[in-house]
């Protein structure tokens, strides 16, 4: 699908060069979905202010890793935050951290700086932006606690900072305004040198501990389920029979049953299935109403997502 003249006109007045009919599957994670109509990457926060400022429909990847991108693609512009969006300034015991940042860069930057305080981003792989909207976290922590501020940039155009309380930070969720895109972040960090040495060596056992548990040799988007109150959603997958279940080249993982991995050619479509199966199975046979934590984007069939009511 093309893009009007008027709006790929308006696109190069700001500077960017939109990608027609890019594919997306090589930038998610799961290695799945359809292309985005106008894929754009930008690189100043006026850029993106001003690409908001045009009032189109627009769809922002962080690093793809929580990601479900329909079949038929995205509509509408998609868009990457690179440039000055990937900078970091660590200052004392803070750092002001562009949301492009991937968390793994971050964190590194952090450990030479001697600093650290950001712990729970270990093994996820993300960017920072993405760990704000997804609250991201392990059980070394949330990210949400360390957020002291966000700049963010509004639909309609326009800016706004907001201090991490308002973003009333929940399990995987945080509350930005409708159609908002993080800027940069303001994450305030452990200096203390004993801090720090703890901090990196829980890093590293909780590192180890993913590697055994967790199918990192497929592309996959981590959980797909947010776990209930006092459950593992995993575990309850895996109690009504569900390891290695396939639907096309989709597989719910025999090494932890809340990862689905793409085998190969899995399309988005499969792993709709496996989530409904699952979802619907295990309310059937435990109770426990799962809810996915993945976010579904772009032109799905009418009334995939949000997830039918369960039979
Ligand atoms: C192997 C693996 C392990 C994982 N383990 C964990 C884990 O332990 N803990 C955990 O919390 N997550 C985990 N995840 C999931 C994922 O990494 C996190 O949710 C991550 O925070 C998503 O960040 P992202 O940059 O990839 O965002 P994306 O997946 O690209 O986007 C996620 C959502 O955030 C929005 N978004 C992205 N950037 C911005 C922005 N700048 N402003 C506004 N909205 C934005 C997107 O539009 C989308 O709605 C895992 C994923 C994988 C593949």
């Amino acid at each position: 699908m093309g893009l009007s003249p008027g709006l790929l006109a308006s696109l190069r007045a700001l500077g960017l060069e939109p990608r027609l009919d890019e594919p997306l599957a090589r930038l998610g994670y799961w290695r799945i979905g359809g292309p985005a109509d106008a894929f754009v990457e930008v690189h100043t926060a006026s850029q993106l202010e001003a690409l908001l400022g045009l009032g189109e429909p627009l769809t922002v990847l962080g690093n793809g890793s929580n990601l479900l991108v329909a079949d038929a693609g995205i509509r509408g512009l998609t868009v990457r935050l690179l440039g000055e969006l990937r900078e970091a300034r660590i200052e004392g015991a803070e750092a002001w951290v562009g949301a492009g940042l991937l968390n793994t860069v971050l964190l590194s930057r952090l450990a030479r700086a001697g600093r650290g305080g950001l712990g729970c981003l270990a093994g996820v792989p993300g960017t920072v932006g993405g760990a704000v909207r997804m609250n991201a976290g392990t059980a070394l922590g949330e990210i949400g606690p360390r957020v002291r501020e966000v700049e963010l940039a509004l639909p309609g155009g326009g800016r706004a900072r907001l201090p991490g309380e308002a973003l009333s930070f929940g399990y995987r969720s945080a509350s930005l305004p409708e159609g908002a895109v993080v800027l940069r972040v303001r994450l305030s960090l452990l200096d203390e040198a004993e801090a720090v040495r703890a901090e990196q060596e829980s890093m590293r056992r909780h590192l180890e501990h993913r590697k055994a548990t967790q199918p990192l040799d497929l592309p996959s988007c981590g959980s797909v389920f947010r776990n209930p109150p006092g459950q593992a959603a995993g575990r309850l997958i895996e109690s009504v029979g569900l390891k290695g279940e396939r639907r096309g080249e989709a597989c719910i993982s025999d090494k932890h049953a809340n990862f689905i991995v793409n085998l190969g050619g899995a399309r988005a479509m499969d792993v709709h299935e496996l989530v409904l199966l699952a979802r619907d199975r295990v309310w059937q046979e435990t109770g426990h109403r799962l809810q996915p934590e993945v976010h579904a984007v772009g032109d799905w069939p009418q009334g995939r997502w949000p997830l039918p009511e369960p039979p």
